[in-house]
């Protein structure tokens, strides 16, 4: 059951990082959800100008000539709103979870420019604090000075088998629902180009707590996060 938790006025920026399918979004929509907090998918948004490049036929350009990518970062508009995605004011919510978007995201978060205007979204979606923000650089990166940093980790054979649940659940079938194995292969892919990227690799930040979910239900690790949360809280409240 989730109970919400009053903690006065302070407010806190909590930072979730994490390779792939650790169980970052499912925690943090959970914890948020029971501080009042806003919840922040950074995933979402580099899925989203992703599923842009690949909606205008623009992937093979980018690859050849990455700066071709500024135009269209320009008028890119990407808003949260009762826990769906709005891409230019579309709905992605699904879209963005397809296949085809997770095999390139990795590429396409890797280039400067993203990097940069996603940076400037997020520090502004955070400025008044109240958010539990997840992705891959939020502790070292967009908000190194967050009250409480964790870092998520799970077992790559667990997380691929999540992510064929989550898939199938969907209702994904044919080459949207590859078999455990290939999930498996392209999770560890993406993590190795996340974290030996040079712009904000996937990075534990010193400070940051780390949490293994291979073993833990998902209640298990949300009361481990709010209990640090709520401890922070009282202690500095
Ligand atoms: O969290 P999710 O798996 O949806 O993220 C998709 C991809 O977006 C990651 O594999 C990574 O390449 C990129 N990403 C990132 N920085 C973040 C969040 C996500 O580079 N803060």
């Amino acid at each position: 059951m989730l109970v919400k938790h009053t903690t006065g006025n302070r407010r806190i920026i909590i930072a979730i990082d994490g390779p792939a399918a650790s169980g970052k979004s499912t925690t943090a929509r959970k914890v948020a959800g029971m501080l009042g907090y806003t919840y922040i998918d950074t995933g979402a948004m580099f899925r989203s100008v992703t599923l842009k490049v690949l909606d205008l036929g623009m992937i093979d350009t980018v690859r050849s000539f990455p700066d071709s990518i500024e135009a269209l970062l320009q008028d890119l508009s990407i808003t949260f709103c009762d826990d769906r995605v709005f891409l230019d004011g579309r709905d992605v919510t699904s879209a963005i979870r397809e296949n085809r978007v997770s095999r390139e995201v990795s590429f396409i978060s890797s280039l400067g420019p993203v990097r940069q205007r996603l940076r400037l979204m997020q520090q502004d979606m955070g400025r008044l604090k109240g958010v539990v923000m997840d992705g891959r650089d939020i502790g070292t990166v967009v908000f190194p000075d967050a009250e409480l940093k964790i870092f998520l980790i799970a077992d790559a054979r667990e997380r691929a088998a999540r992510r064929y649940a989550e898939l199938a659940a969907k209702g994904a079938s044919g080459s949207e629902l590859p078999d455990v194995g290939m999930l498996e292969r392209e999770i560890v892919e993406r993590d190795r180009a996340d974290a030996e990227r040079a712009l904000a690799p996937l990075k534990k930040h010193p400070d940051a707590i780390e949490i293994d979910t291979s073993e833990l239900s998902i209640d298990e690790q949300v009361t481990m996060v709010r209990d640090l949360a709520l401890a922070l809280l009282r202690r500095e409240g």
